[in-house]
């Protein structure tokens, strides 16, 4: 039966905007040594915008935007959303339709149109050292200051790159703060690269970051860190992130998050306030010090 302490905690709870989907996860709060957080839409706002291009010369901007556009809509990621309406605000064109599209989770986009083949996302998806030679230190000067890189391949030759700009949320270092100074690990685990995900985790204060993360090795970090430190927390929002937060001790959604991540998570943040979950570890601490 549920104990008169743990149903005030979850009201209490409830009244401050975190759901807890059953006592039992009250009780592993009170427990837990590690936090890994998702970077896109976690701590971050997950609202990137395009904020460089750099097209090779030779072919037009306005062609390689155009294709691109036409390709992320029919993508449902961040980053596919963010250039859709850079075009849509800076280009007077219409949206063109594929032959056909692949959406590759964790890695961009292909699509075919008559006698073109494109491809958009990160510089494995197209060809690492062919990425590397056309942006030389540009990209990585973007990357540095914690921008995402996107590449763009016609034809099997790179045409494009495009930086896009995501915020850290304003309450995230706080957050993570808070979490440390209760004696709790933080991790940042994202698909974005090294140099990317080492700018956010600097802006984050977590004390560590595993980048180039695909769904299947936020799973194994998950475990890893369980292996490391006992009971874990995963926060995240995207429909990537699920099975990492079935895995955790504790899964937490951002209550802004796609359904799927809400339905497999034990604890929803109701308003996306990630200082809230450092409350909820010191209201399950006081709960579990009534019960015992
Ligand atoms: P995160 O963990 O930050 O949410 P994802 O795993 O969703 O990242 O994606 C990892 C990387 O794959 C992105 O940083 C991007 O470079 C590339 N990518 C994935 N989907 C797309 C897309 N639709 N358009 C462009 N790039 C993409
Ligand atoms: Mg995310």
């Amino acid at each position: 039966s549920i104990m008169p302490a743990t149903l005030s905690a979850i009201s209490n709870g409830a009244r401050h905007g975190i759901l807890f989907k059953g006592g039992v996860h009250l009780e592993n709060l009170s427990n837990l040594k590690a936090i890994a957080f998702d970077k896109t839409g976690t701590l971050t706002k997950g609202k990137p915008e395009v904020t460089d291009i750099l097209v090779l010369p030779g072919l037009s901007v306005e062609e390689v935007m155009l294709k691109a556009a036409s390709i992320e809509s029919h993508s449902n990621h961040p980053l596919a959303g963010a250039v859709v309406k850079y075009v849509k605000q800076t280009l007077n064109v219409e949206i063109l339709s594929p032959e056909s599209i692949e959406d590759v989770p964790g890695w961009g986009v292909r699509a075919h149109f008559p006698n073109e083949s494109w491809k958009i996302g990160k510089a494995g998806f197209i060809d690492v050292e062919k990425a590397e030679v056309f942006a030389e230190g540009a990209a990585l000067k973007l990357a540095g200051e914690g921008k995402t890189i996107v590449f763009i391949e016609k034809n099997g030759e790179i045409a494009a790159l495009i930086a896009l700009k995501d915020v850290v949320r304003s309450e995230t270092k706080k957050a993570i703060n808070l979490l440390k100074a209760q004696g709790i690990h933080t991790v940042m685990l994202t698909g974005d690269s090294s140099k990317t995900a080492k700018a956010i985790a600097a802006e984050s204060h977590v004390d560590q970051y595993v980048a180039e993360c695909l769904p299947e090795t936020k799973v194994e970090q998950v475990k890893q860190l369980q292996r490391e430190f006992g009971t874990i927390a995963m926060v995240g929002d995207g429909i990537n992130d699920a099975p990492a937060l079935a895995a955790a001790n504790v899964g937490i959604a951002m209550g802004e998050g796609t359904d799927i991540a809400l339905e497999t998570a034990d604890v929803v943040l109701m308003k996306n306030d990630l200082p809230r979950i450092a409350e909820a570890i010191s209201l399950s601490r006081k709960m579990n010090s009534i019960i015992k």
